[in-house]
């Protein structure tokens, strides 16, 4: 469900005067639900603030199963209700007005939630840990690092973590900043002490962080690269939150020790905790994020062909913000053709431009094979794409084939139009070099090192 801010308390709006009639004691009425809001979904999980801890714990023990009932009546959805306490349910931080927002818009994004994320083969366990993240904050790993491609769900989940911690825990404070964000703040924070020195406060951002901070979630963390002020502070306050066990959570596009132009102690602590990858997703979590996405836009799974989603999810799996782009296309396509049957020729024309755009990049990596390999066996690429079949130029072809289909996954077809050969002559080149594999050491050498090249 869409958990928004506004159709949780309309849910909690109802689902209070049917309490209501059910708590034959107006005085327990208000003592308990009186000023209790909804904080939060997660799963079947309500989270529903109160005022005390006694409240949390009586309302917990005595009236879950009927609040329960209450919720499934006016939701139609079967949710558990937790309560939890809230010391400011109203969300105002006493220090609010005593000095400027140095980190605006810094609340995690409702949209994103541990709800709407499929979790599959490529991100397991970087969502499993980011459900650890959330539920049992800074208990074993800290930080929390996760990196990899573009698209392939990081920001996701970070705003997932602070959702789901928030949920939990309402007047606990989630700060997301991207690295930008950050040294967005931090200039802000010195204009603020040059402006009022205020000693009492603190004239460090640490114990900004140590004193409003429960978690830290920094997003593309590679790029406070270069900045050598705002990284020894960004060292500072990951040094005293660590202290204080709250949970860090980075994101960034590579391994925390391949990050570059970074200090070295500044890496080491990135790592120190639990670093983790996501990747591509495979076919089936593809295919499974795009029908989660197309039941978000309020489809059914007959309203959309499933050849479609098949070839959407092989064509476009490399970043699934690609991959919702491909499916908005043919949205937009299907609104221009009202009432036209939209079958897998229609949907590659709606997104042909991408297909051409694809293609192109494809055959510039087919280029890059070819190169590496003529490289490899000292020969000149034309000589590769040529039709001499002496024994090293012809060896040379057959493991450009074989490389291209192996690393690209192109139909054979494809691969013959590249060389001027037709499909059956690039299938037999490529099983020469599977047969070959298995038996010849210098065969086995060359793909090792051809593949270690071009992975760089
Ligand atoms: P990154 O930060 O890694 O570049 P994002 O988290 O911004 O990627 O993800 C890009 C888009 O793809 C977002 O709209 C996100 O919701 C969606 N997305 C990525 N992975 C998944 C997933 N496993 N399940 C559902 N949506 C996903
Ligand atoms: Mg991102």
């Amino acid at each position: 469900m869409e958990a928004t801010v506004s159709t949780n308390a309309a849910i909690w709006q109802a689902s209070l005067e049917k309490i209501a009639e059910r708590v034959a004691d107006p005085q327990v009425y208000d003592t308990f639900f009186g000023s209790s809001k909804i904080t939060g979904v997660e799963g079947k999980h309500i989270y529903v603030a109160v005022n005390s801890p006694v409240a949390a714990q009586v309302l917990s023990k005595n009236y879950a199963r009927m609040v329960n009932e209450v919720l499934s009546e006016v939701t139609q959805t079967d949710f558990e209700v937790e309560f939890v306490y809230d010391s400011n349910p109203e969300g105002k931080k006493e220090s609010s007005k005593e000095h400027p927002v140095f980190f605006p818009n810094s609340a995690p994004d409702p949209n994103f939630t541990f709800d709407n994320f499929v979790e599959g083969e490529s991100n397991r366990s970087a969502y499993q840990a980011a459900l650890m993240a959330a539920n049992a904050p800074a208990d074993i790993y800290n930080p929390l690092f996760i990196y990899g491609g573009s698209g392939l769900g990081k920001t996701h989940l970070l705003h997932a973590i602070g959702n789901a911690y928030k949920a939990k825990h309402p007047g606990k404070e989630v700060l997301y900043v991207t690295a930008d964000g950050f040294f967005d703040g931090y200039v802000r924070f010195l204009k603020y002490i040059k402006d009022v020195k205020d000693e009492k406060r603190g004239n460090e951002l640490r114990d900004y962080f140590r004193d409003r901070v429960d978690m830290l979630l920094v997003d593309d963390v590679q790029f406070l690269r270069g900045r050598e002020q705002t990284e020894e502070t960004f060292f500072h306050v990951f040094e005293v939150l660590v202290a204080a066990k709250r949970q860090i959570v980075l994101t960034s596009d590579t391994h925390p020790s391949k990050l570059e132009g970074f200090p070295a102690r500044l890496k080491t602590r990135f790592g120190q905790g639990l670093t983790l990858s996501v990747t591509p997703p495979d076919q089936e979590t593809a295919e499974k994020i795009l029908w989660t996405k197309i039941s978000a836009y309020g489809f059914k799974k007959g309203d959309i062909d499933e050849e479609i989603v098949t070839f959407f999810a092989k064509r476009f799996s490399n970043n699934v913000r690609d991959l919702e782009g491909r499916l908005t296309q043919l949205f937009f396509y299907m609104s221009l053709h009202p009432g036209e049957k939209i079958g897998l020729d229609e949907a590659k024309k709606a997104v042909q431009g991408e297909i051409e755009a694809k293609e192109e990049k494809e055959r510039l990596s087919e280029e890059k094979i070819v190169n590496a390999v003529a490289d490899y066996y000292y020969l000149a690429p034309s000589q590769i794409l040529g039709k001499n079949r002496t024994g090293q130029i012809s060896l040379a072809r057959h493991v450009a084939m074989y490389l291209i289909r192996d690393v690209l996954d192109l139909p054979f077809a494809r691969i013959g139009a590249y060389f001027g050969k037709d499909h059956s002559t690039v299938i037999s080149g490529v099983s020469n070099v599977e047969k070959s594999l298995k038996t010849n050491p210098e065969m086995k050498k060359a793909v090792t090192a051809l593949k270690a090249k071009l992975k760089s």
